[in-house]
């Protein structure tokens, strides 16, 4: 790591006050700190102008002991409606650690990337690591999003499988679904990926994270006698990923919520950061 005389160097970029945003921003900054790297955090305030974000970046995309930036989505709504695409487009393409810059998006697109969004990577080391075929198979992603469907979609291709992105205008959603063989759920919906859209012995990748705060949410998602819901009684919420529990008496393997995705888009941050510092001084 200091081969260089420095450790890697990652400068995360949390605009306003989301508790979400809190802890994703602790958990990646925690892991590439206990790996030797240098992990600083910069703040914006939630009524900052978009001009004072970019200004962030800028001094960040300057400073040669930092390369790699990471802007925590989202970014307050007072910044407009583009502003993350405004402050991704900002981001010196080296320093990109979750791979959103049109540059970056554009290597991935041609099959030679250099950073590529984190939880998506993620998706296909956990795929790699089980040894889950993927060439010649087919792969249905629900969610077209730039951050996390579209380079999903991209990653599997170019482990040659076939591949259907879904999206809220897909007809007969179930239907498609059902004829995966690696079904991706990145939707943003608490359990919408009941056992209707899974073919027997698919391998379901969980990309939701869903806090749900109402009772009806939580016996919606989860039986009577569940350990989810003495959770929710305990502390009025709890964590659900798009993928109905039920799921995992058809799947042939499901990825947990917490604790499945999550980690994995972690540890690409920190993969991430390395690649980039080594890319940096090589
Ligand atoms: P997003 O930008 O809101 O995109 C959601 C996608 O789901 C959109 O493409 C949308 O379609 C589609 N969708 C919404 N309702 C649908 C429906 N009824 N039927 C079919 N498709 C529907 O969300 P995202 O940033 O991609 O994130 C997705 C989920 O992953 C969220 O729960 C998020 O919290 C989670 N996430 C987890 C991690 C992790 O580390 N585990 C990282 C990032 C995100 P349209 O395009 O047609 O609107």
């Amino acid at each position: 790591m200091r081969r260089h005389g420095r450790p890697p160097g990652l400068g995360v970029v949390l605009a306003g006050e989301n508790p979400a945003s809190e802890v994703y921003v602790r958990n990646k900054m925690g892991t590439v700190a206990a790996a030797g790297c240098r992990a600083e955090l910069f703040r914006v305030a939630a009524g900052a102008t978009l001009a004072e974000a970019l200004a962030v970046v800028a001094a960040l995309n300057a400073d040669e002991a930092i390369d790699g930036i990471l802007v925590q989505s989202p970014l307050p709504e007072g910044m407009g409606a583009d502003a993350a695409q405004r402050v991704f487009d900002a981001i010196d393409p080296a320093k990109d650690i979750d791979g959103c810059h049109p540059y970056n998006v554009g290597l991935l697109v041609q099959k030679r990337p250099r950073l590529v969004a984190c939880t998506p990577l993620g998706c296909i080391e956990l795929l790699e690591r089980e040894r889950i075929p993927l060439r010649g198979k087919h792969a249905v992603v629900i969610g077209r999003s730039d951050i996390v469907g579209k380079p999903m979609a991209l990653l599997l291709l170019h482990r040659d499988a076939t591949v259907t992105v879904c999206h809220s205008r897909t007809a007969d959603l179930p239907m498609v679904a059902r004829s995966a063989d690696v079904l991706v759920a990145a939707i943003g919906r608490a359990c919408f990926v009941t056992r209707d859209f899974v073919k027997p012995g698919a391998t379901v990748i969980d990309v939701g994270i869903n806090t749900l705060v109402t009772e009806a949410e939580v016996f919606r998602c989860f039986p009577p006698g569940s350990r989810k819901r003495a959770q929710f009684a305990e502390k009025c919420r709890v964590l659900a990923g798009d993928v109905h529990p039920d799921v995992a008496e058809v799947a042939g393997a499901l990825t947990p919520v917490p604790g499945g995705v999550g980690p994995l888009t972690i540890a690409m941050v920190l993969r991430n950061t390395v690649t980039a510092a080594e890319n940096r001084v090589s």
